[in-house]
C-alpha cells in the first residue's frame, strides 16, 4: 500500500520506469469505473461511470505547493508528477486544467496513468494533450477476458476503449507507453497475446510495458505470470515490449 502523506498526494516513489515521481490522486477516495481483480487499492465499492469534479484542482495544487515548501530538496530531484492515485484520474472533469496548473508551479514532467476507458471521449483525449507521458492500460482485447480481469461498470465498452486508444495514439505528441497487466491463467494465453498484438499494431504506442501483480491484490489467488512466460510474451509482442 502506498503511503498517502496528504489527501491527494502520495509518495514520492522511485521506480525504474519514471525515476523519482510524486503522485497526485484526482479524488479523495477510490473512484473508478473498473474493479480490477489485481487492484492494489482493494475492490472498487460501487464503480462509477459519470465524469465529475471529484476533487477541486485548486485544492490539489494547494497541497502540492505545501508539499514542495516542506520538501524543497526532494522537490528539486523529482522527475515526474504523476496523475493517477486512488482510481481513474480521467473521471475528474478538470484533469486538463490540473495539468496546466501543475506545469505552472513545477518544471517536472507530467505523467498520466489511466485505465483507457474514457479515451473514446474526445474531450478526455484533448485534456491529456498537455501531459509529457501518458501510460494507458489495456489488459484484454477479448470481451470475456476483459470482464473477468477488469470487471467494468456496464457503461464501459471494450470496442470504445480500443478505438479511443487508436485515436489517442494519432493525436498525442508526448510519450505514449501502453501497459498490460498480465495475470496467470486469465489473459496470458498465447492465443490472447496474438490477438493483443494485432490490436497494439493499430494503437502504435512508443513502448509496450508488461507488468504482472507483485503487490497486494483486490482478490485472492491473483497470480503473477512466471518470468519465463513473460519473456516469451515479450518476444511475441516485439521490440517495443519490455518487462517492468
Ligand atoms: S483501473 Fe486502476 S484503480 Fe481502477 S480498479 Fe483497476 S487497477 Fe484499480
Amino acid at each position: 500500500m502506498l503511503k498517502m502523506a496528504f489527501k491527494y498526494i502520495y509518495g514520492p516513489i522511485r521506480s525504474r520506469r519514471l525515476g523519482l515521481s510524486l503522485g497526485l490522486s484526482l479524488s479523495p477516495g477510490k473512484t473508478c469505473n473498473l474493479n480490477c481483480i489485481y487492484c492494489q487499492w482493494g475492490r472498487t465499492v460501487g464503480t462509477v461511470s459519470q465524469r465529475r469534479e471529484y476533487a477541486d484542482p485548486n485544492e490539489i495544487i494547494a497541497e502540492l505547493k505545501s508539499w514542495m515548501r516542506k520538501n524543497p530538496k526532494t522537490a528539486q530531484r523529482l522527475k515526474f508528477v504523476t496523475l493517477s492515485g486512488l482510481g481513474e484520474p480521467t473521471l475528474n472533469t478538470r484533469i486538463g486544467e490540473l495539468i496546466g496548473k501543475v506545469k505552472k508551479i513545477t518544471s517536472c514532467r507530467i505523467a498520466v496513468i489511466t485505465n483507457s476507458t474514457l479515451l473514446g471521449n474526445p474531450r478526455v483525449r484533448k485534456a491529456l494533450l498537455g501531459a509529457d507521458l501518458v501510460v494507458p492500460s489495456l489488459d484484454a482485447v477479448d470481451e470475456k477476458i476483459f470482464r473477468r480481469i477488469d470487471r467494468p461498470h456496464p457503461d464501459v465498452k471494450l470496442e470504445k476503449i480500443i478505438s479511443g486508444l487508436v485515436s489517442f495514439g494519432k493525436e498525442f505528441r508526448g510519450k505514449f507507453w501502453l501497459e498490460i497487466m498480465l495475470v496467470s491463467g486469465i489473459n496470458d494465453s498465447i492465443g490472447h497475446i496474438n490477438k493483443l498484438k494485432s490490436v497494439i499494431q493499430r494503437i502504435n504506442p512508443d513502448k509496450i510495458q508488461l507488468n504482472s501483480p507483485v503487490r497486494r491484490t483486490a482478490e485472492e489467488n491473483v497470480l503473477s505470470v512466471p518470468s519465463v512466460k513473460l519473456e516469451k510474451i515479450k518476444k511475441i509482442l516485439g521490440e517495443k515490449a519490455e518487462i517492468v
